[in-house]
């Protein structure tokens, strides 16, 4: 595939054919389908039930383990002693700490790095091909590597996930997710050709405007409050950085 001008295409056609994003509109991009099989099974009673976005990202199920992830350390890295978990001297909190090398393994938040690839008047998304949120929409991203510029990394998951190459990036919103330890820095950025394909993380690659973003199936929260508020300033023309905090998850019990 050389470019994604039939992606457009169906997409456009799609829409027409539908007034609202449907297993119909999906198979016309070339997924093999939108139905319960392909969707995990935690989430496939709640896609049937044609529910809002935010009942889709809040299965009960999901937020035990999704959600709780834990950085628990038994062992040290460097030598492989047993480590203790204390508050070191002259430090407030606790820490996991080598008896036998004296190192303190700090544990900080990670940072993902995404972009909003912009393409005459549309932004590139990706259906998920891997867990978390497998079969959901996103934009590309994922974590910052050592050694690498946010913008590289941006550039990087763009290219490996919908295999697009952008350019002239300009940083838009930050969001601390304080819930999984993440800080997500996501990038606008100009492809330089509507060139793309799904990477080996993707299912699909498309192009949308607001109107045509499939909302009801969009992955992760901090990705729609980017969406939302991206469209929102295409409507005035100017982008101010975005700031903001996405709450964890509501648990069911
Ligand atoms: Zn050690």
């Amino acid at each position: 595939m050389t470019g994604c001008g039939p992606v457009i295409v169906l997409v456009a056609a799609a829409m027409l054919a539908a007034s609202r994003w449907n297993v119909n509109a999906d198979r016309m991009l070339g997924c093999e389908s939108l139905d319960c099989q392909s969707i995990p099974a935690v989430l496939a009673s709640e896609w049937t039930g044609a529910k809002g976005h935010q009942t889709i990202m809040r299965p009960a199920t999901q937020s035990r383990t999704f959600y709780s992830r834990r950085c628990a350390m038994n062992f040290c890295p460097n030598c492989g002693a047993k480590v203790n978990h204390q508050i070191p001297q002259g430090d407030d909190r606790p820490r996991y700490v080598c008896p036998v090398c004296k190192e303190i393994h700090y544990q900080n938040p990670k940072l993902v790095v995404g972009v909003i690839p912009e393409w005459q008047g549309r932004i590139l998304l990706c259906r998920r091909a891997i867990a978390p949120r497998e079969g959901l929409w996103t934009l590309p991203a994922g974590y910052l590597e050592n050694g690498e510029t946010a913008a590289d990394g941006a550039r990087r998951e763009t290219w490996e996930e919908a295999r697009a190459r952008v350019d002239a990036l300009a940083p838009y919103a930050l969001f601390d997710l304080t819930f999984v330890n993440q800080l997500y820095l996501i990038f606008r950025g100009a492809m330089i050709s509507d060139d793309c394909h799904p990477g080996d993380e993707s299912l699909a690659v498309g192009f949308f405007t607001e109107a045509e973003v499939p909302w009801e199936a969009i992955a992760f929260k901090v990705i729609e409050e980017t969406l939302r508020r991206y469209f929102k300033d295409c409507a005035t023309g100017v982008f101010p950085f975005q700031t903001g905090r996405i709450q964890a998850p509501a648990r069911k019990d």
